[in-house]
């Protein structure tokens, strides 16, 4: 038996990981993207003269899955630090400071909350008794607001939950999965009585620690794809996938996802680019997967096609850096806004005060963000629309009313997946009907939640997956 030929299809983080993790165990790797471009939802532009990121920013340090591949490509000396800053909420009126302790699934300390004054005293009063409330049943999926709704009551969910978690997703907090984007949290809740007291009991650690690169996010992207067991075809759009079953390698049937049973040894053909593959793994939207399935295994199409998305766009906007840097209303590093304030602005990120590798003498850089689930403002609006509206609702928000010497939109179709409740049971279901194309891994964010850290793990678990059945194959053939 030659050496195993793996394909992976979509060159985003997700894919890129699987990618150098099969050609690290060995195997004879094909990257196969549809676009021009490697890195997907990640993408370093030159903009001002600087390396600025307008897709992902901020790499979170959270163990174990990325620290360990940035260990792995030699990475972790190269990462430079967000200076720490905090954010601000705007709520369409009133600008006020996020309090420490509050992160996207809520508050762990009190205390703060109840001095920023962002609450009403009956909504400080409702969230003080989440000690009291009764231990949480998480054994059945809920949405993440629900949830948090029933702990602390419902100011915390709009007022932080929703300008955190939901803007992170471009979701509804009252649709999104517990159990898909916050498991620590549905963790923490079958762990203990009550989160803050969890919270208490875990002490320390302080605010999470983010992360990029001197020359942005594409170094990362660069490391990974030098690898010699890698081969790259940008330009080539994967369409179907052609499953060939090839021989039996052993008595039994494959037994799980793993493959680790002797199960039939079947090989894949792709439309879109010539050769035959051991292995494949699908890095790609959802609604892409079930395109690219269908023909082989159609009865995975509805349920991956059904998937919601958001759609977003970011406006990145230069401004003299001298007429922003001391303005009040740019004092953090940055602002997000609540989706009651029926704002295009979902999100501004004051770059060149967040990133030490962004200062500049002369300008000042400025992410703004829009996009969210069912809202289908960004799709409509034409990119001056989109500039002039964003550049108000930041003026009515920060009181700052000048121009951007230059600004440079980006578009993000479809690419925030809404894993809301249930979406685990369901993917679950689709993974157990994939066990019969042994070798065959869905991966990424569409289907395993968004950021990098989730993508890590997600590409961790699809290599692994094909890595066991090739080695499970292989040993068959042998023996
Ligand atoms: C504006 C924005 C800001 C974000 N900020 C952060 C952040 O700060 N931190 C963070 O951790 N995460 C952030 N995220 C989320 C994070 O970027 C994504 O979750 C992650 O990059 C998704 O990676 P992926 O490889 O799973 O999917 P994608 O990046 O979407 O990659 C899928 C790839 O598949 C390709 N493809 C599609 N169809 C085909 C086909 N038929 N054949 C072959 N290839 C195909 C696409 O061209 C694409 O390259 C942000 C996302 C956006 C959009």
């Amino acid at each position: 038996m030659g050496k195993p030929q793996v394909a992976v299809v979509g060159g985003g983080i997700t894919g890129l990981i699987t990618a150098h993790r099969l050609a690290g165990a060995g195997f004879d790797v094909t990257m196969v993207e549809a676009g021009d471009r490697l890195g997907g939802q990640v993408r370093t532009e030159d903009f001002a003269g600087l390396p600025v990121d307008s897709g992902a920013e901020a790499l979170h340090l959270a163990g174990p899955h990325l620290p360990e591949l940035l260990d792995r490509l030699g990475l972790s000396d190269e990462v430079v630090r967000a200076r720490s800053g905090s954010a601000r909420i705007w709520d369409g009126q009133r600008l006020r400071p996020l309090p420490a302790g509050v992160g996207p699934t809520g508050p762990t300390r009190l205390m703060p909350v109840v001095r920023s004054r962002v609450m009403s005293p009956r909504g400080l009063a409702r969230a003080a008794m989440e000690p009291l409330v009764g231990r949480s049943d998480v054994e059945s999926d809920q949405s993440v607001g629900a949830f948090l709704d029933r702990r602390f009551g419902s100011e915390v969910v709009d007022r932080f939950v929703d300008p955190l978690l939901g803007n992170l997703h471009g979701g509804d907090v009252r649709r999104l999965s517990l159990q898909a984007v916050a498991p620590f949290l549905a963790q923490q809740a079958s762990d203990h009585r009550s989160l803050i007291l969890a919270a208490r009991a875990r002490k320390g650690g302080g605010p999470p620690a983010f992360g990029n690169f001197n020359g942005g996010l594409a170094s990362l992207i660069d490391a990974l794809t030098d690898h010699p067991g890698i081969s790259i075809r940008v330009s080539t759009p994967v369409s179907a996938l052609v499953v060939e079953p090839e021989r039996r390698t052993g008595g039994d049937r494959t037994s799980d996802r793993g493959g680790v049973g002797r199960g039939p040894r079947m090989r894949y053909r792709l439309e879109g680019i010539d050769g035959v593959w051991d292995g494949v793994a699908l890095a790609v939207p959802a609604s892409v997967s079930a395109r690219i399935l269908a023909p082989g295994v159609g009865e995975v199409f509805e349920e991956l096609d059904d998937i919601p998305t958001a759609s977003v766009a970011t406006v990145l906007a230069a401004f003299p850096r001298s007429t922003v840097e001391d303005h009040p209303g740019f004092q953090a590093n940055g602002l997000l806004v609540t989706s009651r304030a029926g704002r295009l602005l979902k999100a501004a990120t004051f770059l060149t005060r967040k990133w030490p590798h962004l200062d500049h003498p002369d300008h000042f850089v400025v992410r703004l963000s829009a996009g969210r689930a069912r809202d289908h403002r960004v799709e409509q609006l034409d990119d001056d629309d989109l500039v002039s509206r964003l550049l108000a609702d930041l003026a009515a928000a920060t009181g700052y009313h000048g121009s951007p010497t230059l600004t440079l939109v980006r578009r993000w179709p479809g690419a925030m997946a809404q894993l809301e409740v249930g979406h685990p049971e369901r993917l679950a279901g689709v993974r157990q009907r994939l066990t019969r194309c042994p070798g065959l891994a869905l991966a990424g964010a569409a289907v395993d939640g968004l950021g990098i850290v989730s993508c890590t793990a997600s590409a961790d678990r699809a290599a692994a997956l094909i890595e066991a059945h090739l080695a499970d194959a292989r040993g068959a053939l042998v023996s």
